[in-house]
């Protein structure tokens, strides 16, 4: 049963082939048996995953017959899930129960979704690699010794181990994108607006986007759409109607124009990685897709200006850690002072200060202007790219990573050198725009994936082109070896 995908899910459970009870206990049994290898998750929520198993059973029973309707999953463990443990893989959050869900847990729990549990992360989506979580890296199933990507590396490894479906996870700057590509998944970070935010503890508020991960663009279809629409509780959710996503799977792609623009295949990425994306092109022109080359003069600036904004904005969001409220207090506290510095001192792992520091320090009076204005400003110029280029191209496509799958602890003395792994993903979030990873190939057994970006809403695009490339090829069928 671990092998179905949701929609074959679907299928089974209106057919009546077996139960959202049976399904569960399977899964279960499972992430007991695996997980281990990989830490994916950092809670299972076994009684609260029977129950919901339970009441969707009782759903269809009666009637119901929505096609997420008993569909197992989990969430990243940054989405808040009243009663349980919201933990942000950081320590300072490790006694933290949330006292409601997020949005997304609240509209995937009324289409019937069943939730495993919470998954690990980098602490507070901060990475790349998901190795800097309090409750200890999580590893790749395509070879244990490598990271699954991230930050959403636990939603990554439990979905492509077949432990889970499908997952929720968030992108920052890539953090869906990236460890889909790592892992042979596909995974989708909307629109920033598309889906609500209320209830994800934030990182850096304007670029945090939810989305799926999961094995198939038809999997993520169907999530995407029932954790998409508006908001009245997030001021930045947009009030638009979400398009029905299935419906869009199946338009044909002739006619289809795509870009590819050239400083996405500059030094820096892999040749190997190279070659396959390339294969991808070659295939969909076979689907009728038309290539143009186009420029995004600005692309090189964008880690830079990322790394000035996402630390920033870090920087306020989570000053309101601070040992008062909720989450870690350190012990004896002698003052006020002391409080705060030894809470957050103690609470707080490493990245998540360096990046606490940076952003204050961008932010700080004389500064300002210097880094966290330019790098506005730099922000707005790569938006100005997108918009014209997709005057010229329907939708844009490269590598969705220079690289495949590094080694555990391999760049955990170089934190650049992991900022650098974000070169291709980061414009999307910058910019607000939709993208899209998909798996494309092999490297060393590691998986490949190719990203695609489109204009503002056209999810569905992106979804479309996906499936009917995963019509056309077997890429995303395949399973790492021991799951
Ligand atoms: N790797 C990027 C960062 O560390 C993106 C993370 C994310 O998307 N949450 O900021």
């Amino acid at each position: 049963m671990h092998r179905l995908t949701l929609a074959q899910i679907a299928r089974g459970l209106a057919a009546k082939d077996f139960s959202a009870v049976e399904l569960t206990e399977a899964l279960l049994t499972r992430i007991g048996a695996l997980d281990p290898q990989l830490n994916s998750f950092i809670t299972v929520t076994t009684d609260q995953a029977r129950a919901q198993a339970q009441a969707a059973d009782a759903r269809r029973a009666a009637g119901e017959s929505g096609a997420l309707l008993g569909a197992p999953i989990a969430h990243k463990d940054l989405f808040c899930t009243k009663g349980v443990r919201t933990s942000c893989a950081s320590k300072i959050l490790d006694n933290f129960v949330a006292p409601y869900d997020a949005t997304v847990v609240e509209k995937l729990a009324a289409a019937g979704c069943v939730s495993l549990g919470k998954l690990n992360m980098d602490e507070f989506a901060m990475g790349s690699g998901s190795e800097s979580s309090h409750y200890g890296p999580v590893r790749n199933p395509w070879n244990l010794e490598c990271v699954p990507g991230g930050s959403s590396g636990g939603s990554a490894a439990a979905v492509a181990a077949r432990l889970i479906p499908a997952a929720t996870g968030t992108d920052t700057g890539g953090s869906i994108r990236q460890p889909a590509a790592l892992t042979n998944l596909t995974g989708i970070k909307p629109t920033y607006g598309r889906v609500s935010r209320w209830g994800m503890i934030a990182y850096a508020s304007s670029l945090d986007q939810g989305g799926p991960l999961a094995r198939s663009a038809e999997d993520c279809a169907l999530l995407l759409g029932a954790m998409a629409g508006f908001d009245p509780k997030d001021s930045t959710c947009v009030d638009q109607p979400v398009d029905d996503y299935l419906a869009a799977l199946n338009r044909p792609l002739a006619g289809l124009r795509i870009g590819l623009p050239r400083e996405y295949f500059g030094a820096g990425l892999d040749p190997r990685l190279s070659d396959a994306v390339m294969a991808c092109v070659e295939e969909l022109k076979k689907l009728g897709a038309t290539i143009k080359e186009i420029g995004l003069p600005n692309m090189q600036h964008a880690i830079p200006a990322y790394y000035v904004i996402a630390p920033a904005e870090a920087s306020s969001n989570l000053s309101r850690f601070d040992g008062v409220r909720f989450g870690y207090r350190c012990e004896n506290p002698q003052n006020l002072e002391d409080l705060y510095k030894r809470s957050r001192g103690e609470g707080f792992g490493a990245e998540v200060k360096r990046r606490i520091m940076v952003g204050t320090y961008a932010l700080s009076a004389g500064y300002y202007d210097a880094y966290y204005l330019k790098a506005q400003k730099i922000r707005r110029l790569i938006r100005s790219d997108f918009i014209a280029a997709f005057q010229e191209v329907d939708l844009i496509l490269g590598p969705t990573t220079p690289n495949p799958a590094w080694k555990l602890g391999e760049k955990s003395s170089d934190p650049v050198a992991a900022y650098l792994e974000d070169i291709y993903t980061i414009t999307a979030n910058l910019a607000g725009i939709p993208g899209l990873s998909m798996p494309a190939g092999f490297v060393d057994g590691l998986p490949v994936g190719v990203q695609l970006l489109a204009p503002y809403f056209q999810e569905g695009r992106l979804l479309n082109v996906a499936h009917q490339y995963q019509q056309a090829t077997d890429w995303h069928q395949r399973a790492p070896e021991g799951f």
